[in-house]
Order: C-alpha cells, then structure tokens, then sequence
C-alpha cells in the first residue's frame, strides 16, 4: 500500500490520541527509515529513545529469533531461563540489587510508586493511606490515571479525573523547594534527570546531588525517571552518573527493548524492592523469556559498541554544529549527549512547521510542545550522519 491510501486509513479508523507527521515508515534498518515510495529519511528522533541501539540491530533481531523459536512466553507461575541472568546483568550494570521486570514505562513508574508507598508504610511507619510522593512541574512520567494525576500538563489530565491523591509537586530544578516541601509523610521524591518530554530541560548544575543529600538526609526515597535519558542517552550509562549520584530506584524502559519489543524495569535497593510480597504486584508479560533475551543482548551492545560514549562524542558535535548555525529562528540549543532541545524564538511559528519542512529534507523529527523541536537520533550514528543532519537543519532554518 502506498502512503495516501495508509494515511487514509489512519483518519478514517485510528482514535486521535496522536498527530503524527504525513510520514508512513516502512521499513528501517540502523538510523535509516523508507516510506512506502522508497524514500529514505534518516531518523532523529529514535522512538524518543527507544531506538538507541538503531532500527533491527542484526545482533538483536539474531537474539530474538533464537529465543521466539525456544520459548517466548511463560506464566510468572513458573519460572524461565533468561529472567534470572536478565535481571543479575541489568543489576550489575547498573551497580543495583534487586530489579523488577515490567512492560511499559508507565508501568515501571506505577510499580516505583507502589513500591515507595509499601516501603513508607512497612519500614518507615508512615500511617496507612497518608504516603506523600513528590514530582516535578513539567514532568512527564507516563499515562496512566495515576501519573496523569500529578502532570502539570493541561492537555495530559483534562477530562481523565477523577485523580489520584498523594502527590505534591515543586518546581523542577529547585532543591531548596524540595527540602521545604518534604513532610512527615513523604516517602519519595520522583524526578526525571533531564524532562525529555517538556522540551529537553536540563536543571541546574548540582540539583540531583543537592536532592538526593536532601532526600538521605530526612529518609526520603530518591526515584530517578530513566525512562528516555537513561542506557547511554546522554552520554553516561545513566543521566544520574554525570552528577555521581545514586538513586534508590531507578525507573528504565524505551532503550531497555532494543528497539525491538517493549520491556521495562525498576531496580534498586533490596530495602526497597524487597517490600513486595507475593501476590501483591506483577504483570503476566513482565519478565517474558523472549524480551528477557532481546534485553540481555541490547545491555551487552550498549558495552561493546560503546553507545554513551559515543553519544556523548556525538552529541557535542550535534550541538556545536547547531549553534554554529547562528540561526535567528533559534533561541537556545540545549541537551546532553544525544538529547537535544532546539528551542525557536515566537515569532518562528512554532516548531511544528519546522519539523514538517526537515521531513520533506529527509529529517525526521518532531516537536514537543509549541516552540521545541527534539533531536534524538539513535546512539550508532555516525559523525557524517551528523553533518548531513546538520546541513538539512541548515537549508530548513535559512528558508
Ligand atoms: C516515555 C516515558 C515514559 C512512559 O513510557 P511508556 O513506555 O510510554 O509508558 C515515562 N517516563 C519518561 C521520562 C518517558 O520518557
């Protein structure tokens, strides 16, 4: 089928919860993606970090086909063969105790919450039904009506109430807000190192450090949301490494899956996941030996090819080439690694026309918010890649 007739079917049949570019991928290999006509585009975004490893890695798609030919999927009534090593190299890697495996971010974002607020009633004696969370303004930690409860985004909540109680938020970036909003009952603090979503925002230098001294210092739970900015994003493994700290959960996804099949998880101390009982949380998906193996192998590429070094190398050749541009439409270029923000002045016209015009270049990218455009593009991405992006980026800002 070709594109006028998907993009058709799409109006006529898809709830509109999305409104995506005029752009049908249908097939991709690497940081490359053709629509049905054979177009090539090179792809910026990544699945806003979930194609770190690039579209079908060889070694991945190898990883899956073995597994889905062994077993794919088992009950969590039994137990199969790559959970256990899954969850033994994901701790190691990320120099945690305990993991637990789910599907979705959100998902991994609900069962941090569950496990903040068990941890808060049964270890620190915080009164039944009173558990605090605190979350940033601006935040974007998922969907679900319990994350949406505590979005400070109209067009996230409105409409999906009632909403869940327990959250307070403070604004993003300000610890001294965080030491003055802790109470006698918060039991964490859930933040994103860099808020991808709101428009690659980069808090002040030393604000994870001070937050998580805070948090140590009046028994409070720091939980980083990894979701987008974690296995090698920016440039280290985890956001949270370049200011040297370390989180009592950690919230992972997007990248988790190689790109190839969704898998999350949330790992951290054993004082904290181990509050969980049996019965008392799970997913019949979650911890499935076939996203198991596909993981496994995705950690081991992120190692052996590198993937946050080069991001970070990658990165600082992205974004000295964007302000080298020197482009009056451009008010600030901001990021880490390979999470850039290109935020445009007003009188632009909002970046949404921006991207449409790269994607008729061969770029594709999409804008988050009104005047934003997001570049993410998967972390294999080579240096000349680069400078092509950088030259339709060019072409589009002159015009
Ligand atoms: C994408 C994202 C989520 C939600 O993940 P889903 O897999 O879409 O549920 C949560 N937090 C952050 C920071 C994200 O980028």
């Amino acid at each position: 089928m070709r594109t006028p007739e998907l993009l058709g079917m799409m109006d006529r049949y898809s709830a509109r919860n999305y409104h995506p570019l005029p752009v049908v991928i249908e097939r991709a290999s690497g940081i490359w993606a053709w629509d049905p006509e054979g177009n090539r585009y090179l792809d910026f975004l990544s699945c806003y970090s979930a194609m770190n490893h690039g579209h079908c890695h060889p070694a991945l798609v190898a990883a899956l086909e073995k597994q889905a030919r062994l077993v794919a999927v088992t009950s969590r009534a039994f137990h199969n063969a790559e959970l256990g090593p899954f969850l033994k190299e994901l701790c190691e890697l990320t120099g945690h105790e305990m993991a637990l495996p789910m599907n979705t971010g959100a998902e991994a974002v609900e069962t941090a919450i569950k496990a903040a607020r068990a941890w808060g009633y049964r270890e620190r004696g915080v009164p039944d039904g009173q558990a605090e969370i605190i979350a940033c303004t601006d935040n974007f930690h998922g969907r679900t009506v319990t994350i949406v409860s505590f979005s400070s985004e109209p067009a996230y909540r409105d409409g999906f109430g009632p909403f869940t109680p327990g959250f307070r938020l403070i604004p993003y970036g300000d610890a001294e807000a965080l030491a003055r909003a802790i109470g006698p009952h918060t039991v964490a603090f859930l933040v994103e190192p860099i808020q991808g979503e709101s428009g690659v925002r980069v808090p002040p230098e030393g604000f994870l450090r001070r937050a998580r001294e805070i948090c140590s210092a009046r028994g409070v739970l720091l939980v980083a949301d990894e979701i987008q900015t974690g296995l090698g994003r920016t440039g280290r493994l985890l956001c949270c490494d370049h200011e040297g700290i370390k989180p009592d959960l950690v919230v992972l996804g997007k990248a988790l899956g190689g790109g190839l099949l969704p898998i999350s998880a949330v790992v951290g101390s054993a004082a904290v996941l181990g509050v969980f009982r049996p019965g008392e949380h799970g997913s019949t998906f979650g911890g499935n030996p076939l996203a198991c193996a596909v993981a496994r192998r995705a950690l081991q590429v992120l190692v052996e090819e590198r993937l946050a070094q080069r991001a970070a190398e990658r990165g600082a050749q992205l974004m000295a080439g964007l302000r080298a541009l020197h482009s009056p439409h451009v008010k600030e270029v901001r990021g880490r690694g390979l999470l850039v923000g290109v935020e445009l002045v007003p009188q632009a016209g909002g970046a949404r026309r921006f991207c449409e015009s790269l994607m008729s270049e061969g770029l594709l990218c999409k804008e988050t918010h009104q005047d934003v455009v997001r570049f993410a593009p998967p972390l294999v991405i080579g240096p000349e890649d680069i400078d092509w992006a950088l030259e339709r980026v060019r072409r589009v800002l002159a015009s």
